[in-house]
C-alpha cells in the first residue's frame, strides 16, 4: 500500500508532467473507481475542458487543483497506479485501467487499479472534508510540517498507546503505514510495542529525527516497491528505497547495527519487523 513517500513521489511527477495541461476527454470504464459520483456523467462533465493548475498532497491523498475551482481527488488505495502515457496507444493500456484523462496536447493520465480499493472523484475544496472525513481529522504531516520536540513529546505522552499503531494512526501522523513505521522505529532504536508515554526526552528526539530522515531518504529514492512491484511512479517505474530497507521484509537477516537476526512478529494482522536486541 502506497505511503507518504510513494504518494509524494507521484505528486512531484505530476507537478512536472500534468500541471498546465487541459483535459480534453474523460473515459471511465471502471465505475467502482468513481463510486462517489454514482454515475459517470457528473464526473466526466466536471472534468472535461478544465486545466490542471497544481497538485497537492494531504496524507495519502493527491489533490489536483483545476481552473474550474474544483479538485480532482486521487487515492491509490491498495494497488492503484497513476500513469502518464504518450498517447492512447503508447504504451498500450494495462488491464484494470478504469479512468483515462486525455489532454488537449495528446498525452494521457491513466488510473489503473486491479483491486479497486482506490478511488478518483471531483469535488470542491469546501466539500472535501465532508466527502473524506479522514482528511478533516488528519494528523500532522511528518514531511511537510514541522512540530517542536516539546509538542511532539506532549503528543506521545497524551496517547499512551504502543508506538507502531500510534505512528500508523492517520489522525496522529499523516502518511505513515506498515513499511515506514517499522523503518522509523528501527532507526530510532525503539520497539514497536513500547508505550508512547514511557519515552525519555532523548528517545522522543530520536524518534522525531528518525521520522524525518527515513521519509526524506525514501522520497529521495522515489519510494519503495515490494516484491509484487505494485507501486509504480507516474512513468511506470518501480521505486528504489526497498534496497535501503533496514528491517522491513528482512526476517532472519543480520541487523545492520548489532548483527543479531531480525525478527518478524504478527501484530494485529500485520507483519512487524524489528531487531529484538537493539530496539528497546
Ligand atoms: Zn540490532
Amino acid at each position: 500500500m502506497p505511503e507518504l513517500p510513494e504518494v509524494e513521489t507521484i505528486r512531484r511527477d505530476l507537478e512536472r508532467e500534468a500541471v498546465g495541461k487541459k483535459i480534453k476527454t474523460v473515459d471511465v470504464t471502471g465505475t467502482r473507481t468513481i463510486r462517489r459520483h454514482k454515475t459517470k456523467k457528473p464526473f466526466v462533465e466536471r472534468l472535461t475542458g478544465t486545466k490542471i493548475l497544481g497538485v497537492d498532497r494531504k496524507g495519502k491523498y493527491l489533490l489536483l487543483r483545476l481552473d474550474s475551482g474544483d479538485v480532482l481527488v486521487v487515492h491509490l488505495g491498495m494497488s492503484g497506479q497513476l500513469l502518464a502515457a504518450k498517447n492512447a496507444k503508447t504504451p498500450p493500456p494495462l488491464k484494470h485501467t478504469h479512468v483515462v484523462l486525455s489532454y488537449s496536447t495528446g498525452g494521457q493520465l491513466r488510473f489503473v487499479d486491479p483491486r479497486t480499493f482506490g478511488e478518483v472523484f471531483v469535488t470542491t475544496p469546501e466539500a472535501l472534508e465532508s466527502e473524506v472525513p479522514e482528511l478533516a481529522h488528519l494528523g500532522f504531516d511528518a514531511y511537510e510540517q514541522v512540530m517542536s520536540w516539546v509538542d511532539f513529546a506532549r503528543l506521545l505522552r497524551s496517547k499512551r498507546t504502543k508506538l507502531k499503531p500510534l505512528l500508523m494512526d492517520q489522525k496522529v501522523i499523516a502518511g505513515l503505514g506498515n513499511i515506514y513505521s517499522d523503518e522509523v522505529l528501527f532507526e530510532a532504536g525503539l520497539r514497536h510495542d513500547r508505550t508512547s508515554d514511557t519515552l525519555t526526552a532523548q528517545e522522543v528526539r530520536r524518534l522525531y529525527r528518525a521520522m524525518m530522515d527515513v521519509l526524506q531518504e525514501a522520497i529521495k529514492h522515489r519510494g519503495s516497491s515490494l516484491a509484487d512491484e505494485q507501486y509504480r511512479d507516474l512513468f511506470g517505474e518501480v521505486g528504489g528505497f526497498q534496497a535501503f530497507h533496514r528491517v522491513y521484509d528482512r526476517e532472519g537477516q543480520p541487523c545492520v547495527r548489532c548483527r543479531n537476526p531480525l525478527v518478524r512478529e504478527k501484530v494485529g494482522g500485520r507483519s512487524t519487523f524489528y531487531c529484538a536486541h537493539c530496539q528497546v
